[in-house]
């Protein structure tokens, strides 16, 4: 439980219908009723909204409130906590905090409200890290992945691994602490058999948490090219066909310029780079080119674009084989002029990519270029299972499955059950870390320290 009481304003700043300043703590239900005027005599009951007026030190009014009071542990946060409802706009809200805070409230930290309710038990650390990205969710996609995790998905698919590693770690210790039997408690086959299970249950727990990241965070795309291929043309032609564009930051020709749309609920980051040649004239086009090769490299898809309209260049082909396991397209523009080059034969030189020949002019096949996109990056279709996941999350599965291969490699080689053991120890540390049993302040603070104040 947490001494002090907070106040901070939780809706967003600017004009708005209502504003909402909310407090938590022991004290929340007296600052609130020194700082208001009831409308009617009655003491607070909890959950039932009353209203007041907001008065100043002199005893003004500043504003015509609703008060909404709950009682811990039946609150967000588990405690005691007001929600005081001023009028829009940010002044009134503004003196209401400034109100509370001479009242005795102390002002919030970033993502305090949701450190409470984790402290106090109302939602685990993946629920937490749920609310988080329900803020920051720009698509209904992603709104959708973070409300799945925040009902409990990712916590009860990983409670349950957790679990089984649990009841398999104590199997084999068994066998260990009582080896005058001879043979071990649990069968090295029927161990393979079940920690391979857990395996699998685990690459599927992280594809649907990379469509999270996908959904949260975006595709980063990088347009790159030959000078004229057409690079800024197919970003304009995406941008102009799509409905959702996000930001679009402008630039010169031989600049860098960013854009970002969404595509079924992706945000696709598109970079359009100047063009990567090696014969640059100048030391402006130099800058641009290394730009572009960084680009590149933060790329989580390349997208490598060729004029049909023109006989091939080795160096379109050097370049693409270049980019070897790269998640890459290679784009076939100006498909709506006589083509020197067909998507067959340019299949046939560089067959391990995926070629598809499009109009920027025309915008002939750019949903299928976002589709593909999309489907190198994300692989099969878990986008509309995405759990909301931190990078942070995604990791530990990943450090889980690792354990859990080593585990089973052991046993492959022979190896005596006590090294499985230790390895089965490993990948529930994983997950319990994702759950938020272990208490790790430093990795607590670092995930409320990104939640916005009033959260
Ligand atoms: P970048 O240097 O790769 O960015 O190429 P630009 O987008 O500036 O395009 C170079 C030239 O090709 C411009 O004159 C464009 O109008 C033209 N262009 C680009 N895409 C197409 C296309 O799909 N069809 C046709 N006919 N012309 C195109």
């Amino acid at each position: 439980m947490f001494g002090d009481t907070i106040a901070a304003i939780s809706t967003a700043w600017g004009n708005s219908g209502i504003a909402i300043v909310r407090l938590s703590g022991p004290d929340s239900w007296p600052i609130a009723q020194r700082q208001v005027r009831l409308q009617t005599e009655a003491p607070l009951k909890a959950r039932f909204a009353r209203n007041a007026v907001l008065l100043d030190e002199a005893g003004e009014v500043i504003d015509h409130i609703l008060v909404l009071p709950f009682r811990g542990p039946h609150s967000y946060t588990g405690e005691d906590l007001v929600e005081l409802h001023c009028h829009g706009g940010s002044l009134a809200a503004q003196r209401c905090l400034e109100l509370l805070i001479s009242g005795g409230a102390r002002m919030a930290m970033p993502g305090e409200y949701t450190r409470r309710a984790f402290e106090n038990g109302r939602l685990d650390l993946s629920q937490a890290e749920a609310v988080g990205a329900l803020i920051q969710a720009r698509s209904n996609e992603a709104l959708r992945a973070a409300n799945r995790t925040l009902d409990g998905e990712l916590t009860r698919a990983v409670s349950e691994i957790y679990e089984e590693l649990t009841s398999l770690g104590a199997e084999i210790e068994v066998g260990l602490d009582f080896p005058e039997e001879d043979v071990p408690y649990i069968a090295d086959e029927s161990l393979a058999g079940r920690l391979e299970i857990v395996r699998q249950s685990l690459a599927d727990l992280l594809e649907r948490c990379s469509s999270g990241v996908i959904l949260r965070e975006g595709i980063r795309v990088a347009i790159v090219g030959r000078p004229n291929a057409g690079k800024s043309s197919l970003l304009n032609a995406l941008l102009r066909e799509s409905r959702a564009i996000v930001t679009a930051i402008p630039g010169t020709t031989r600049d860098i310029i960013e854009a970002v749309l969404t595509y079924r609920g992706i945000p696709l980051r598109l970079v359009d780079t100047a063009g990567i040649t090696e014969n640059y004239h100048d030391e402006v086009e130099a800058i641009g080119v290394e730009r572009a090769r960084a680009a590149m490299k933060e790329a989580d898809v390349c997208v490598w674009v060729i004029d049909g309209s023109e006989p091939l260049h080795q160096e379109d082909v050097d370049r693409v084989h270049e980019l070897g396991d790269a998640p890459h397209l290679v784009v076939l523009n100006k498909a709506d002029l006589p083509q020197q080059i067909s998507e067959a034969s340019l299949t046939a030189l560089i067959p391990a990519s995926t070629v598809l020949s499009v109009s920027a002019a025309e915008g002939l096949r750019l949903d299928e270029l976002k589709e593909s996109l999309v489907g190198l990056v994300s692989g099969t279709g878990a986008l509309d299972t995405g759990l909301n996941a931190s990078s942070r999350q995604v990791e530990e599965l990943r450090g889980a499955i690792a354990s859990v291969g080593t585990g089973l490699k052991a046993l492959g080689d022979g190896l005596d059950q006590a090294l499985v053991s230790g390895c089965v120890g490993d990948a529930r540390r994983s997950l319990s870390r994702i759950l938020g049993g272990d208490r790790d302040e430093d990795l607590l603070h670092e995930i409320f320290g990104r939640f916005c104040i009033g959260k």
